[in-house]
This record gives C-alpha cells, structure tokens and sequence, in this order.
C-alpha cells in the first residue's frame, strides 16, 4: 500500500503527459513556454482569481508574494507555528520577523481570536509578553500568513477583517489547499495573494518542482511578475528592482496540463475517501480523533490526519500499522517555534501548547485519489 499513490495516477495519464512532454521537445521553448500561459489561464478560471502566476516552487511562490509586498526588516509577519518550515522560513530569508501564534485545536490552523491577541500585544509596545519573538519591540505587523493545513482553508472571514483593521497583507499559504473551497470560494484566492506548491506529493503535484502565486490585484502582479524574473521592467535588459530566477519550467507546466484534466475529479475521489474514513474509524477506532471540517468548508484533502492518545500510543498505532504494511507519516513532530532554525526568536516550550499537544499526537495515514475502499478496510480493521 502506497502513502500516496502516484504510480495509480500516471496509469491514468500517461498517454497525456507523454503526448504533453513530447510537444514542448517539438517546440523547444523550455523557458516560458506556451504552456505556462495556458496553466496560468485554466488554474486562474478554476480559482477565480484574476492572475495566476507559475513559478518554481511552493517556497518560491511564498518569497515572490512577500517580496512582492515590500516585506522585509522590521516587518512582523504573523503564521503558525504548526506548519512545514517553509512557511516561516521565507519570513525570516528576507529579514523579517515571524510571530507565531498558536492554532484552533479542531482544525488545526491559525486561531483568529488568538491573532488578534497576538497582533494587540506587538502593537501595545516593549514591554516583554509572552509568547512575542525576542525582537518584539522592534518590529511593525505587516502580514499574516494564514496556512490551509492538510488542506483545509483558515477561517478567511475572520482573518481578513482583522488584517483590514490593522493595515496587513494576508498571503495565502495554500500549498497544501489546492482545490480546497470556503464558503463557495476557491483556496488560493481568500486573501490578498494566494501560494501553491506542485511538489508531486501535493493535490496538484507535478514530475518536480514547481507553485503559483494568486492575486486580483492588477498592480501585485505586474510587481510578481517582475520578480519572477530578475526584477525586470519593460525589456528583458532593463532592471527596475531586486528580483530572482522563479520561473516555472514548460515540460513542468505540460505534465501539470495533462494532470489538471484529471484534478477536479481527484478532489471528488478524496472527499469520498475521507468519507469512507471517517464512517469506518468513527466506528471502529473512536479512541482517535477524527478531523472536522466546518460547515461550508471542503478540505482538499492533502493529508487525512487523526490524533492518538498521547504519543505512546501513536508509536504504538504507527508500529502496528506498519507490521500490516501500512505506512503513516507524521505531520508535524516538531512545531516550528522549537525548530533551532527560529531558535533566534527567543521562544520557548510552552508557548503554543495546542501546536505543542499536537505535535506529539498527530499522525496521518494513506490519502490519494485511488485509495481503494478494501484498503481503507483494512486499515480500519488494523486500528480497531
Ligand atoms: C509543501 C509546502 C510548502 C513548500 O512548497 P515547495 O513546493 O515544496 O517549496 C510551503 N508551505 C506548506 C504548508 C507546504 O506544505
């Protein structure tokens, strides 16, 4: 049994992707080639959003959206502490500040209510409060990173009125949302940019590296796109700022064409094997916690994540899983405040006890689009 099934995708596919490839060998144009125009158009209308952008990676997509936004010293950019390194990396590579602030126990992203909090008690100035980066007086709130975890959306309503009310950016993190929705919106087009990654693991993988960053803002995309490439103005020889090499590569943007024929029916694919998760485990592991998506939510289903006991019994559920062939990761061990990469910023254990809590519970098992329902069986017979 495979964790992610990409072997059982390619057999659907192949002949597209191959017919695909061997188009941009035709060509030859594997720099911006016209498939990246045409991603760029069919992931823009299946998102909403007015411009989309290929780029060369999920971390990318981030970098090109905060650069974008002219973030950098003395800026406090607000995420999770709960998430993949490179959502709070980026922040830190271009000199500002991450704030961490802990997440909402049932769907594990960030907490408004605590946000707010957070952003309150930077604002209110020098005096040390707990759990603020060391640099705390220093720093002025600038954006908020919101991440779509295991690929459900944040709670975009609450997130956006309070970054409207203190002058913030919100940049989507949606790497893991891809075709996630809230309230009748598309992911990667809830804030004012949104990133995704096609790292292959991801809904929409593609055969290497590869993102996109969203935006409706006519203005942020001229500026993205100019970043992309090395801060390019009206020519290719003429620089009008700091930029980087970000481009998405054509053959990436071909497989990515071919895969995308078969993307909306995958979601499908996943929300019915969530569904089938979550009818055999309620009833025959009811000591795990089941995820929850909230009314008006679909979750893109990246991962499907439980919650053990307590880490003894996660080791113990893994190990057995494992012994029946079955293979389970852990998203996330560590969460990042108690990362030494952030060590810097001056946190402690302690800090952010819900991302703390699940650190040492979590666990995710098998999700793919061509999960078979015999499998899940199994795997619900072996937790029992
Ligand atoms: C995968 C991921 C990224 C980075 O994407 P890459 O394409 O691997 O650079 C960023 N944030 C989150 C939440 C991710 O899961």
């Amino acid at each position: 049994m495979q964790f992610i099934d990409l072997k059982a995708q390619q057999a659907r596919i192949r002949e597209a992707v191959e017919s695909n490839i061997r188009r941009v060998l035709d060509h030859g144009s594997y720099i911006m080639g016209p498939e990246i125009r045409e991603l760029e158009g069919r992931l823009a209308s299946y998102t909403g959003a007015k411009h989309a952008i290929g780029c060369s990676s999920g971390t990318d997509a981030l970098i090109l959206a905060l650069m974008a936004m002219d973030i950098g010293p003395g800026d406090a950019v607000f995420t999770a502490p709960f998430t993949f390194v490179a959502t709070a990396e980026v922040i830190s590579l271009l000199g500002a500040t991450p704030v961490f602030v802990d997440i909402d126990r049932t769907t594990y992203n960030i907490d408004p209510a605590r946000l707010e909090e957070a952003i309150q008690a930077l604002k209110s100035g020098h005096e040390k409060r707990r759990p603020l980066p060391s640099t705390s007086g220093l720093v002025t709130p600038k954006a908020v990173i919101p991440v779509d975890l295991f690929g459900l959306p944040a709670d975009y309503d609450a997130i956006n009125e309070i970054a409207r009310k203190h002058d913030m950016a919100v940049i989507e993190d949606a790497a893991q949302s891809f075709g996630g929705t809230y309230k009748d919106r598309k992911a990667c087009n809830l804030g004012d940019v949104g990133c995704t990654s096609f790292f292959p693991a991801k809904p929409l993988g593609a055969y290497g590296d590869g993102g996109m960053v969203f935006t409706n803002d006519d203005a942020i995309n001229e500026t993205l796109r100019s970043i992309l490439v090395h801060g390019q103005g009206r020519d290719k020889y003429e620089n009008v700022r700091i930029g980087m090499n970000g481009r998405l590569d054509t053959i990436q943007a071909a497989v990515l064409l071919a895969k995308f024929d078969v993307f909306p029916e995958e979601i499908e694919l996943r929300q019915e094997a969530a569904r089938r998760y979550n009818e055999r485990l309620s009833a025959s592991a009811p000591q795990l916690v089941l995820p929850s998506v909230p009314k008006g939510y679909t979750s893109a289903w990246a991962q499907y994540s439980v919650l053990a006991r307590d880490t003894g019994h996660r080791s113990a559920l893994q190990a057995t899983l494992k012994e029946a062939g079955i293979p389970t990761a852990v998203y996330y061990p560590k969460p990042l405040h108690l990362q030494g990469a952030f060590s810097r910023l001056g946190y402690e254990q302690g800090d952010f006890p819900i991302s703390e809590e699940c650190a040492t519970r979590i666990f995710s098992l098998p999700m793919h689009p061509y999960l078979k329902p015999e499998d899940q069986d199994r795997i619900a017979q072996t937790l029992q």
